[in-house]
């Protein structure tokens, strides 16, 4: 008999350890999905589940939320200025210290090994999500000649689709470093290049990571306001 085992020799795009790939009779017979990263790597994901916020799918606790949505959410919905732009927000993994050194390194080192890796987890989740056309949030024009690619476009052409840009920054991302007052008043981030590419449609919005939502909030604003009806958004953590 042949051994099975042998069948699936790869590189794990992750840790480039070697794939030591369990093939039972059953996977075989099932088709199972190409493993792109090894277990090892695999166990160091933490998916979120469990009960989340209706809008950002932050894990709901009991003194931080309000009824169906997280306390953030219910702050933002309950501006006038900023409710119902953002219909929701689909995050993968929890920002445990592995995936945060695993997206520094795609990131920093422009490896688009690492975006591939997670390409299947992408693959996966889009179906799940109502969209017409993704947008990718764009990085200023310092950033994108630090780095020279941009990670969310990365993510969307290793899953295999194709975005739209259909926005330009307008102010600098040393946002994070505000308070969230100030996050909630600051003037327009974005503009909006091409309102056809946009109105009457639902778009999804993809990033590699939802940190505070307020950048996703903004562009989910421009968006909307240029005609777009519903605003989603991917992103790999949170
Ligand atoms: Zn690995
Ligand atoms: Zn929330």
């Amino acid at each position: 008999m042949f051994d099975l085992a042998n069948l699936n020799l790869r590189l794990c795009l992750l840790c480039d350890q070697e794939i030591t790939h369990k093939v039972s009779w059953k996977n075989v017979l099932m088709q199972e999905p190409e493993m792109l990263i090894c277990v090892e790597c695999f166990g160091k994901l933490d998916p979120i589940s469990g009960e989340l916020c209706q809008i950002c799918s932050r894990v709901l606790s009991a003194e931080f939320r309000r009824d169906t949505l997280c306390l953030d959410c219910h702050r933002w919905e309950q501006d006038p200025k900023w409710q119902g732009f953002l219909t929701e927000n689909r995050s993968l993994f929890h920002y445990n210290d592995f995936i945060k050194e695993s997206i520094a390194t795609f990131k920093y080192r422009g490896d688009y090994a690492i975006a591939e890796a997670f390409s299947s987890f992408i693959k996966d989740a889009l179906p799940k999500l109502a969209f017409d056309s993704i947008a990718i949030i764009p990085l200023s024009s310092e950033r994108l000649l630090e780095r020279g690619f941009n990670q969310a476009e990365a993510l969307v052409v290793t899953a295999g689709e194709t975005c739209i840009q259909p926005l330009t920054r307008i102010h600098s991302e040393k946002q994070s470093k505000k308070s969230r007052r100030d996050r909630i008043n600051l003037p327009q981030v974005f503009q909006i290049t091409d309102p056809e590419l946009v109105a009457g449609k639902k778009i999804l919005l993809l990033d590699d990571i939802y940190t505070t939502g307020s950048t996703l909030r903004h562009a989910a604003k421009a968006l909307k306001l240029a005609g777009a009806t519903e605003i989603r958004s991917l992103t790999l953590a949170r």
